[in-house]
């Protein structure tokens, strides 16, 4: 059997068909240098700027405040860089437990690349994965440089209020920005309403292609470019566009745009449909993360006493991808640092598998997934330890 029923897509989504058929000319036919003088280049130009248009109409921000990179990583990277450098007296940044490594990592390296010089706090979440921001406010001092809280998080879908977060921040006196990857093209987002001063995306999570990323700088915030080089994207990243994967991500952004309503209610109705089937016939299922301020499309269940590796291997062999929450470490299998963030019980925590729709699955994939998932967990449970002896201690 070889179908595929892939529900991974917060790794990473399909390229959708019409992305590739408008990004295909761009390799053998309008193969020029977007900064060379000649026509031939310019209508490259001409066409990053009708991409650039689609992205900030996505977000409702102007053209001008969006710089293409390389991926959602550069993002949070020159964000993050660009906010410290631009109060370089202050030592302290405000981050979360849960951000994705591209946050959380570097957060974490500045601390120790600088000698201790830079302090971060990272905010604590509660059990379904909330931040509280009282803690937020009085996380804020005098030496306070920048603030990174993420959108929507990968592992478990969970929203923060960076809206109001953007606006605390603000009356602080300090940059905010927000990893954005997994909540644009799934939630509304209106950059006109709000404080946010940063706002990374990458092409890959909306079916646009890996390798293209944008960054949304919002007009007068003092900005340093990371990557250093020419004067594309008007000195704010050097080097030469990555012409057909712009106009990708330019026509991802419009179908994300006019799909968003429609496509959210029945992607939304599909997941529901899977987690409501999955947490009532399997015993000992439970639902990681807020029930209701989550992205339409994540479910993360932790089906307790046995390991999330070993279930996603079954699930492999009948063509069902998924992810587990869980990371392997050098032999020890640690929960992933967002399930230790939220203090999911160890029992809980190994045995966490998120999947992530899109608007390709279908019912007919959910039923299939609901019907060969319980016999799966059934059949793990039998040959746990765990499992036996879980009314033991
Ligand atoms: C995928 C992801 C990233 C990294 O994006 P890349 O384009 O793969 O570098 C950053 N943040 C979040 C929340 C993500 O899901």
């Amino acid at each position: 059997m070889n179908r595929t029923i892939y529900m991974d897509n917060n790794a990473t989504t399909r390229v959708a068909p019409e992305v590739v058929e408008v990004m295909q000319p761009y390799f053998s036919e309008f193969y020029g240098n977007p900064s060379s003088m000649h026509t031939f280049g310019g209508q490259v130009g001409d066409a990053i700027v009708r991409a650039r248009a689609k992205i900030a109409h996505l977000l409702n921000a102007d053209p001008d405040e969006i710089v293409f990179t390389s991926c959602g990583t550069e993002s949070d990277s020159t964000a993050i860089l660009s906010a410290i450098r631009a109060n370089p007296a202050k030592r302290h940044i405000i981050t979360t437990r849960v951000e994705h490594p591209a946050v959380k990592n570097l957060a974490e390296n500045l601390h120790a690349f600088t000698g201790h010089k830079y302090r971060v706090t990272q905010l604590a979440v509660d059990s379904e994965g909330m931040l509280d921001l009282d803690e937020y406010e009085k996380a804020f001092s005098e030496d306070t440089a920048a603030v990174s809280v993420m959108w929507a998080n990968n592992e478990t879908g969970v929203i923060f209020p960076v809206q109001q977060m953007a606006e605390i921040a603000k009356a602080h006196g300090v940059l905010f920005h927000t990893d954005a990857v997994q909540a644009v093209g799934k939630v509304p987002i209106d950059l006109k309403k709000t404080a946010i001063d940063f706002l990374s995306l990458s092409g890959h999570k909306l079916h646009a292609p890996k390798g293209i990323g944008a960054l949304y700088v919002r007009k007068g915030t003092p900005f340093t470019p990371f990557l250093i080089g020419g004067h594309q994207e008007k000195g704010r990243r050097g080097g030469t566009e990555n012409t057909a994967s712009i106009i990708a991500l330019g026509k991802a952004c419009e179908l994300a745009a006019a799909r968003m309503t429609v496509e959210n209610t029945r992607v939304k109705h599909l997941r529901d449909k899977l987690e409501n089937g999955l947490l009532t016939s399997i015993p000992n299922a439970i639902r990681n993360g807020h029930p209701s301020t989550r992205l339409p499309n994540t479910s993360n269940i932790s089906f307790e006493y046995i390991e999330g590796e070993a279930i996603l291997l079954h699930l492999n062999t009948v063509g069902i991808c998924a992810s587990s929450g869980s990371a392997c470490t050098s032999g020890s299998l640690e929960p992933s640092h967002v399930m230790r963030a939220m203090g999911v019980p160890f029992t809980a925590a190994h045995g966490s598998i998120r999947f992530s729709l899109s608007i390709y699955n279908t019912e007919e994939e959910v039923d299939f997934v609901l019907e060969h998932l319980p016999p799966i967990i059934d059949k793990l449970r039998n040959m746990s330890p765990f499992w036996h002896n879980r009314h033991k201690s």
